[in-house]
């Protein structure tokens, strides 16, 4: 196959290092073979120039929460997880191109309704179906008198087993439980699923290798699946001091979902005890999210389901005291860790996948450019964006 060698303005690799002016990357089919200077880049006489010469090149974001089905532009998008699995998955089938043209070439799908994630994770890989790379979790388990309008109940260490076991089966990547809601009741935050229900699942994941993320925002919850060995708290938007503490010198993840709080388009059609909810928290999720990207917890980032809006959520991280570079760490290179392919995507290096978004704007000096994407190439396929 032709290498083909994409110009921008400026490559900033996402590995850390200074931002490459004048900067291209040379691929060769869904792999990046060098990044460097245009003027350091040996070519071929016919390698293919793609000319993106206005624009910076970063690597390829990532979503690592979202849900292919569930859909923030609708009202009471909550509600709407209980449409037919037909519509639902062609809203999934919709929503994965405004992920992809946003710049997202990886998304890590943290449960869905009747494993439609992961047909259109296979539809993907097969070539038939345009979206990013998908990380899936298919049946999220949560306990029958608990949140989560996407997951599905399950009690007792039998059901619990059971269900991980059928996940694993059906192919997913991870395993995703719901420990608590998603808004405090009452100051309280109630753990939906027992201790040994928790231990159970992480077991039967961790036997096969399969990674776990917890929809947990807090409570005696975070305490347990930390200490149980959980990959990922998701949301996490009530940890305290220790807990950010116990979470800095861990191994696990914080992926931080801002906009359920921060967004009003989403808040505002919600029934109104969730909206009020969602509205006289804000401030203490804002000064908690300070605090854990202040206190040193590792964190990735996604949507929760506002597809193709990412770019806010790195808005947000910004607002909540992280650097513009730390925001896009988050979104590439962190993310990649959570997924367990940080070998393969993350940064643009040799040898990684030819995952490259241009953006209109250096978002290292203003975080808002990755609103303004141009081009999206996933492994190797060139998508132009106006
Ligand atoms: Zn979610």
């Amino acid at each position: 196959m032709t290498k083909r060698l994409i110009r921008g303005k400026m490559v900033i690799d996402g590995t850390g290092n200074h931002p490459i002016e004048q900067g291209a990357v040379l691929i060769d089919g869904q792999t990046i073979k060098a990044v460097g200077k245009r003027t350091d880049i040996e070519t071929e006489p016919d390698t293919e120039e793609i000319d993106f010469s206005e624009c910076v090149l970063i690597p390829g974001l990532i979503d690592c929460h979202n849900h292919l089905s569930l859909d923030t532009r609708l009202d009471n998008y909550l509600l709407r997880m209980n449409d037919t699995i037909p519509e639902l998955t062609l809203r999934a089938v919709a929503n994965l191109l405004v992920d992809l043209d946003s710049g997202v070439t990886t998304s890590r799908c943290c449960g869905d309704k009747g494993y439609l994630d992961i047909a259109c994770k296979q539809a993907i890989e097969a070539g038939y179906l345009k979206g990013p790379r998908l990380l899936v979790a298919g049946k999220g388990i949560r306990a029958s008198h608990g949140h989560g309008f996407v997951g599905y109940p399950f009690d007792g260490l039998e059901p619990v087993r059971g269900a991980v076991r059928e996940n694993l089966r059906h192919g997913v990547d991870l395993i995703k439980l719901y420990i608590t809601g998603t808004i405090k009741a009452s100051g309280h935050i109630p753990a939906y699923l027992s201790k040994s229900e928790i231990s159970l699942a992480i077991q039967e994941s961790k036997r096969l290798q399969v990674k776990t993320a917890t929809h947990c925002i807090g409570g005696i919850g975070v305490d347990w699946a930390l200490e149980l060995g959980i990959d990922s708290i998701e949301h996490g938007y009530f940890l305290t001091e220790e807990q950010i503490d116990r979470m800095a010198q861990s191994d696990s993840w914080l992926v931080i979902t801002p906009s359920p709080f921060f967004e009003e388009n989403r808040i505002r059609t919600l029934p109104s005890h969730l909206r009020d909810g969602f509205l006289r928290q804000r401030d203490e999720v804002a000064e908690r999210i300070t605090a854990a990207i202040k206190g040193g917890v590792k964190y990735a980032v996604g949507t929760d389901g506002m597809h193709g809006g990412l770019a806010k959520e790195l808005e947000w991280l910004t607002e909540f005291g992280a650097s513009a570079q730390d925001a896009l760490k988050a979104a590439t290179v962190n993310g990649a860790s959570v997924c367990g392919l940080a070998s393969h995507i993350g940064t643009l290096e040799s040898g990684k996948y030819a995952d490259i978004v241009a953006v209109d704007g250096d978002p290292l000096k203003d975080i808002r450019s990755l609103r303004r994407v141009r081009g999206v190439i996933y492994r190797g396929r060139i998508r132009r964006i106006n």
